[in-house]
């Protein structure tokens, strides 16, 4: 039970369970547990005096002993290419985060962030460069898809992705509630089945992923299938490696019945020779899985140094001759082209300008 100011106790971002827990607790039936679910998390209520289903009495002791309300909306920014939104939302403590809808042909995904900054250092992505601030609580994570839908509405969105700020793997309780919120079946909307989380590779964490009995779908941030080069593009690798990974990737596709994505950021001269063909096609003949090919964002917004200064895009007609030598060896292969890098809300280029 997460306690914050004034000891109140923060309910967003408890699973079902666990409010049910706080309500027998404070000499109340279980199933206000269930009417304060639906109202936090299908209602999108911020206010007590919203839920008029429950006695009046028991709305004024909740709103002087518990909170309900993680995020304010601060801003938001429209791609003119894309469509791309770019939320900007602020935690009580006045940490800023970013979420972005990202509207394809056929369906509309949220990305969103499970902490404040990262730890991990990939040296392509502007998030990893602003270093780390802060672990995301369960509310917060869940309330920034609550948000974006109270603005874009709930049912334009069809897909979520924890892939923005921060690797939910190093968060782990907290991204697990907010999933069991999504995987309630009180809650409306967005099955598991279109929640994908995805990790830049903590392989005891995907082992544990697997075998809470959540079915969501998963992405591993590959990038290269060397160890000696993923180690220089993703230090993380030095901690847990390659083969560990993939080990718990094989497992985690066993015990889901799901399939693997890799992501796949194209850098010039470092990963995109015929070796990382070979390698990737061996990789994904061992293990059902589809490719997301992303062509590298530009850092600059951020003044990279180091390695990360180093980096450059795979040319387009590179990336396009890549492709067809992969789907020529039978491989899915997504390419998702720059959304949203006129407003820096493009996959690795999450990192708040605000303050
Ligand atoms: S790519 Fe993901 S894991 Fe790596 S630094 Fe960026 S936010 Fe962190």
């Amino acid at each position: 039970m997460i306690q914050i100011a004034k000891k109140k106790v923060l309910l967003k971002g408890m699973p079902l369970e666990e409010l049910n827990n706080y309500f027998v607790s404070i000499g109340e039936p279980k199933f206000r547990g269930g009417q304060v679910f639906n109202w936090m998390y299908n209602h999108l209520a911020t206010l007590f005096g919203e839920m008029d289903n429950l006695p009046k009495l028991l709305r004024s002791k909740l709103a002087d002993d518990t909170i309900i309300k993680t995020l304010d909306f601060v801003d938001s920014q429209i791609s003119a290419s894309s469509g791309t939104k770019k939320f900007i939302f602020e935690t009580i403590e006045h940490n800023k985060i970013e979420s972005v809808i990202i509207p394809e042909e056929n369906r509309t995904t949220l990305c969103i962030s499970t902490q404040i900054g990262c730890p991990l250092d990939c040296k392509f992505c502007a998030t990893g460069l602003m270093g780390y601030k802060k672990n995301l609580t369960a509310g917060e994570i869940f309330d920034q898809y609550l948000l974006a839908a109270k603005d874009y509405g709930k049912d334009n969105i069809s897909n979520i992705v924890y892939m923005g700020m921060g690797e939910p793997l190093l968060n782990y309780s907290a991204t697990l509630n907010s999933l069991k919120i999504f995987a309630d079946e009180l809650t409306t909307g967005i099955s598991l089945k279109k929640i994908t989380v995805s990790t830049a590779g903590i392989a005891p964490k995907i082992i544990e992923l697997a075998d809470s009995g959540l079915k969501v779908k998963i992405a591993l941030s590959l990038h290269s299938c060397f160890e000696d080069t993923r180690s220089k593009i993703m230090p993380v690798n030095l901690k847990y490696s390659l083969k560990q990974n993939i080990d718990a990737i094989k497992y985690y596709v066993k015990r889901t019945g799901t399939r693997v994505t890799f992501e796949y950021v194209m850098l010039k001269g470092i990963n995109d020779r015929q070796d990382d063909i070979n390698a990737l096609a061996k990789l994904c003949a061992e293990i059902p899985s589809k490719i997301n090919i992303i062509p590298f964002n530009s850092l600059k917004h951020m003044n990279p140094e180091g390695y990360s200064a180093q980096l450059e895009p795979t040319p387009k007609r590179k990336i396009e001759d890549f492709v067809t030598r992969l789907r020529d060896r039978n491989i899915t292969v997504i390419v998702r082209y720059t959304q949203g890098d006129d407003i820096a809300a493009a996959c690795g280029q999450l990192a708040t300008n605000y303050s």
